[in-house]
Parts: structure tokens; sequence; C-alpha cells
């Protein structure tokens, strides 16, 4: 058989298991802060839940998704994303009933069928929030600050992050844009790659993110949206920027920033870092989804929300030198002196745990010493030594290990001891 876990997907080994859940524990944390309350939902779905929320056209369903048919034929996909399956859920569950809101976070694995490489996964993580039912472009704001009020908490300064928003119009003034870019690309139809051209076709904006030099070069000259934008975006968008500008957030209007989901209306944002990852810099983004609900046959319900990579933030904060909190393996080390007081060993270790102390004991048949030596590499501050000679007492020792002082504490009383010498 072939031990290797499938290309694209990673085992995330204890040390970047816990920067996953200090993570998720920020968010939470921080997220409930800002009012907002968790979701789970599959980690499949049928496969129109995005096939109609993201866009045909997209990468992402035309070339990325895991579909397949289960054992009564049904086609199912595995969640390339998580803004889709909690629209389909809240629509499901009316979780927003005409004139109310909601706010949602949410955090785990994400599948799309891409070419690996630094910070591109096929199965890879994200925390993500959402508001529905909320208009207002203080929503838009609000969103953009959790963000970057996020990165800010895990260690990640300002100073290694740019944020970029954009406005992509609604349905009032979009269409015209798509036209005339399309028009644009048709005029340009000779210096633009293959994919480019059909994109005239498809889904011309997303010219705009297409990797290939020439390409770029030649978008960089087509029509913006932002000089074409209708009255109200164009007002909702001012007033979004004005809610930044009053906390001080940092922005870079970018009029080329698309994103790859079609569902987008209105703002949307994206927060770069460096850290190595040339053209998968993007650490997060998201935006404003106002037809979305009403793509999967709901009443108009607006919608916004971000997703924050796992990986990348990982690097991001590698880059800057932030740390994800040490564990406390074992503040305290019950050593036993030969297998005779195995079983009082035991019973000490479980006593202070149910204390609720972290405490480790050996299970492998260590030497005395080793056992010492194994404390040591734990980093506990006491040994518990329990030995036949000290038990006969109804007694154990304690030993500080960093002053090195040895005291004899009755075994019944060991626990409150235990606590009383770690302060
Ligand atoms: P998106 O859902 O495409 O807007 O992506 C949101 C964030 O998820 C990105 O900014 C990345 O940090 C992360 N992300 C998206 N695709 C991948 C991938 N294939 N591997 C790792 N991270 C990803």
């Amino acid at each position: 058989m072939n031990a290797r876990a499938p290309k694209g997907t990673t085992d995330m080994l204890p040390a970047t298991a816990r920067a996953w859940e200090y993570l998720t524990r920020t968010a939470q944390e921080m997220f409930a802060r800002y009012g907002y309350e968790p979701v789970y939902t599959p980690l499949f779905e049928h496969t129109e839940v995005f096939t109609r929320g993201i866009g045909e056209a997209t990468d992402i369903v035309s070339k990325e998704m895991y579909t397949f048919e289960d054992r009564s034929g049904r086609s199912l996909t595995l969640r390339p994303e998580g803004t889709a399956s909690v629209v389909r859920s809240a629509l499901e569950h009316t979780l927003v009933p005409q004139g109310s809101s909601i706010k949602l976070y949410y955090a785990g694995p994400m599948f799309r069928y891409e070419r690996p490489q630094k910070g591109r996964m096929r199965q890879f993580w994200q925390i993500g929030i959402e508001i529905l039912g909320a208009a207002e472009p203080s929503a838009d704001a609000e969103v953009i600050v959790a963000l970057w009020r996020f990165y800010e908490a895990v260690g990640i300064p300002a100073s290694n992050m740019r944020l970029l928003v954009n406005s992509m119009g609604d349905e009032a003034c979009r269409p015209a844009y798509r036209e005339k870019v399309a028009g644009y690309i048709r005029s340009r139809a000779g210096d633009l790659c293959g994919e480019c051209n059909r994109r005239a076709d498809t889904n011309p904006l997303r010219a705009f993110d297409c990797k290939n030099p020439a390409c770029a070069g030649v978008m960089a000259e087509a029509p913006l949206l932002r000089d074409e934008l209708c009255e109200p975006c164009a007002a909702h968008y001012a007033e979004v920027k004005t809610r930044l500008d009053e906390l001080g957030i940092p922005y870079t209007e970018e009029p080329k920033l698309v994103r790859g989901l079609d569902y987008y209306t209105r703002t949307v944002f994206e927060v770069q870092a460096d850290a190595g990852l040339g053209s998968q810099n993007a650490i997060g983004g998201g935006g404003r989804y106002d037809r979305l609900m009403e793509a999967y046959g709901g009443k108009p319900t607006p919608g916004l929300g971000f997703a924050l990579g796992f990986e990348r933030t990982l690097l991001a904060m590698e880059a800057a030198g932030a740390e994800v909190p040490a564990p406390l393996l074992a503040e305290v080390y019950v050593a036993r002196v030969d297998a005779t007081v195995a079983g009082e060993a035991f019973a000490v270790a479980s006593a202070l745990r149910d204390a609720g102390v972290a405490a480790e004991l050996d299970h492998v048949g260590r030497s005395l010493k080793s056992q010492f030596k194994q404390a040591d590499k734990l980093g506990a501050r006491l040994v518990v030594i329990v030995g036949p000679d000290e038990l006969a007492a109804g007694e154990v020792t304690l030993r500080d290990m960093g002053t090195k002082e040895e005291t004899r504490v009755a075994l019944a009383d060991v626990a409150g001891a235990v606590r009383r010498l770690l302060g």
C-alpha cells in the first residue's frame, strides 16, 4: 500500500495542530466579542450548492471541485469554500427571517483540486465569518476590521500586511461594465492568451486575475468599474472607506481586485502578506454577496463575510516571528522508584490530573534517572517521587526541579501540597 497522504494533503502534526487550535481559539474568543456564533455545516453538499452559488465559469467550479456520485447516484461535492454552505444552511433553517440578521463563524477543512505548492493545498483549512441580513456599509467595515484585527491578534504586524479593497458594483452597474470589459478583451484579442479570450464570453472580469504577464499588461489599461459604479454602489463604497478611515485601518484601493467567485457584489477585499508566498500571498479575503440567497431560491437577503486561510496565515506568522503559545505538557512529573509502586504512581498522577494539574508519568519502563531526564525535557517544575520506603510511611517525596529541594508530604495530601508549591 501507499503509506503517504494523498498529493496536496498533509497531516497536521502536533506543532501545526496546536497552531490550528490556537487560531481557532483566538477566532472564537475574538469573534464572540463581535457577536458571531459558531456554525458547522457538512463537509460535502449537493453539487448545485456550489455550481449555482460560486458560478459555473469560475476556476473553482470548472476545474477544482472534488465531485463524486454517492451510492444512490446523487452528485455530491466536497466543499471548496464555506460561504455557499452557510447560506444554504441559513435558507434551509430560516435563520434570517425578513428584517433580521445573523452573524456566524466557522472553521474547518476545504477541498480544491489545485496544483499544490507552498501555501496552496488540495485540502486546506479556513476560518470564516458571515453576516446575513445586513445591508449597511458598517457591516462591510466590521467584517474587514475583524479580519485585520484577527491577524494583528495572532502577531502579524500591520506593517507586514496590505489590505486591498474594491467595489464590484451590483446588478444595476456591473452587467454593462462586464460587456465593456468583454469588448475591450475582443479589441485586444491578439495580445491576450487563449484563456483570456475565452473569458470574454464566459467571465470577462476574471481576465484581471490572469497570471500571464502579457495579459496583466493589457488588462492594466482596461476600463475600471470604479469609474462606472452606479450612484448607490458608489455611495456604499464611499461609506465603507469612511468607516475604515475613522478607525485608522490602512487600506489600498485596488480597482482590479475581482476575486475568484461569481457571487460577490459591491465590496470585495483581500489581505496580502509577504511570507515568501509569491502569487499565493493572499492570506484572507471576502466580500459582499447580496444576491446569493436568491440564487438558491430564497428571499433577497444581503450577506457578506470573509475566509482566511490557515496555512498561509501560519506562514505569515512565521515570517513575522509570531509565536504560537507553548503548550503546558507537564507541570508535574510522577516518578516511580521501581515497578513495585507502579500502581501507586499511577494513582498519584490521576489524582493530580483530577485536581486540575498537568501531570505526566512513565509508561515505558524508564529507570529513575531517565524519568528525571524526561521530567526535565517536559519542563516539569516538580517531580513527585513515589518509592516503597516513603509509601510505607504513607508519604511521597516532592522535588522542586528549580531549587532541587526535596520535602516529604503525606500521600493523602499530595494534590494540595503540589498546588501550594506551584502557587
Ligand atoms: P477564497 O475562498 O478563494 O477567497 O480564499 C480565502 C483564503 O483561503 C485565501 O486567501 C487563502 O489564504 C486560502 N486558500 C484558498 N485556496 C487555498 C488553497 N488551495 N490552499 C491553501 N489556502 C488556500
